[in-house]
């Protein structure tokens, strides 16, 4: 429960006192801190870290896109290729907040899985 807290609170997976990112969603959506200003542990390990993260976010995406499209299809009886438009252009809002969730929990899964990495 205390790793959800955290991930939710997009807080350091060591310390889980330093803040991932560098400011609120409106000012700098994506952008991340080098290290943990708390404890120094380095976010981005790698160029191209973050390509794990888009794994994430598509897994994220996927259900509530097909739900969408499944509402639309059904309720307002459109074509199915449209119901999947209009369900992916419904959740075009939303993008950028998962895709900031993904960051968090892509740090939080590979320090995890490696954590002196
Ligand atoms: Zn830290």
């Amino acid at each position: 429960m205390a790793r959800w807290k955290d991930i939710l609170r997009e807080r350091c997976p060591r310390c889980r006192e330093g803040r991932i990112f560098r400011g609120s969603p409106l000012r700098g959506m994506l952008s991340v801190h080098e290290r943990c200003p708390v404890c120094g542990l380095r976010f981005e390990r790698e160029q191209g870290y973050f390509l794990g993260a888009m794994y994430v976010s598509y897994a994220l995406s996927i259900p509530p896109v097909a739900l969408l499209a499944l509402l639309f299809w059904w309720a307002a009886h459109w074509p199915y290729d449209v119901a999947i438009l209009a369900a992916f252009v419904a959740y075009l809002p939303a993008a950028p907040f998962v895709a900031r969730l993904a960051r968090v929990l892509w740090i939080h899964i590979d320090r995890g899985v490696d954590p002196n990495g």
